[in-house]
Order: structure tokens, then sequence, then C-alpha cells
């Protein structure tokens, strides 16, 4: 019995504008290095990857401001989940202070 691409995962290899390591999509066209793993950009093993885009609920989401130590880059974010480690620019580890939206 065959089954078509409606299975219950469906696997891709589009990595345009992602990370090579852990699949996540660079936010800007600057970015140089993941944010999550420090990966550079166009580096890594670009496995097939399950790609899922869904609504996630859950509590409403934190702002989190980024900064990196080494180049004084800094973004904020306001993901649920948001395990940034890593300067986009230069692959330095960052800080990260988490507040809570008022
Ligand atoms: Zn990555
Ligand atoms: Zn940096």
């Amino acid at each position: 019995m065959k089954r078509g691409l409606f299975g219950k995962k469906r696997l891709s290899k589009d990595y345009d504008g992602r990370c090579g390591n852990c699949h996540t999509p660079f936010d800007t066209p600057e970015d140089e290095y993941c944010r999550y793993c420090g990966t550079k950009r166009g580096e890594g093993e670009f496995l097939p990857y399950e790609n899922f885009e869904g609504c996630i609920y859950g509590p409403p989401p934190v702002i989190r401001t980024h900064n990196c130590p080494n180049c004084s880059y800094s973004w904020e974010t306001s993901r649920m989940i948001d395990h940034s480690r890593f300067c986009p620019r230069c692959g330095s580890p960052v800080n990260t202070v988490t507040a809570d939206r008022a």
C-alpha cells in the first residue's frame, strides 16, 4: 500500500534561509550565525527535517532581550519558545534578559 504526502510526518529539505543544523529560519538576511545553536549560515548537516508549522496555545508571550557582549548586537523577541543563545552576527554566546509583558 502506498502512501502519499499526507502521512504523519512531512520531511522537508528546504534549507532556504534556515540553519543547516537545527533547521530554524534565520530572522534577518544579515544573520551570519544561527542564534539557537551557533552554526554558521550555510554550514551543518542539512538532514531532512520535519516541517511543521502550527499554532501552539499557551501563556502569553514574554519579551526577551538578547545582548551580545562581543559585538554589542542586541535584539528582542516575543516568541513563546525562544532559546536564542548565540549572536547571529558574530556567533558569540549572548546574555538574555527575560521580562514579562506588562
Ligand atoms: Zn541552528
Ligand atoms: Zn555578536
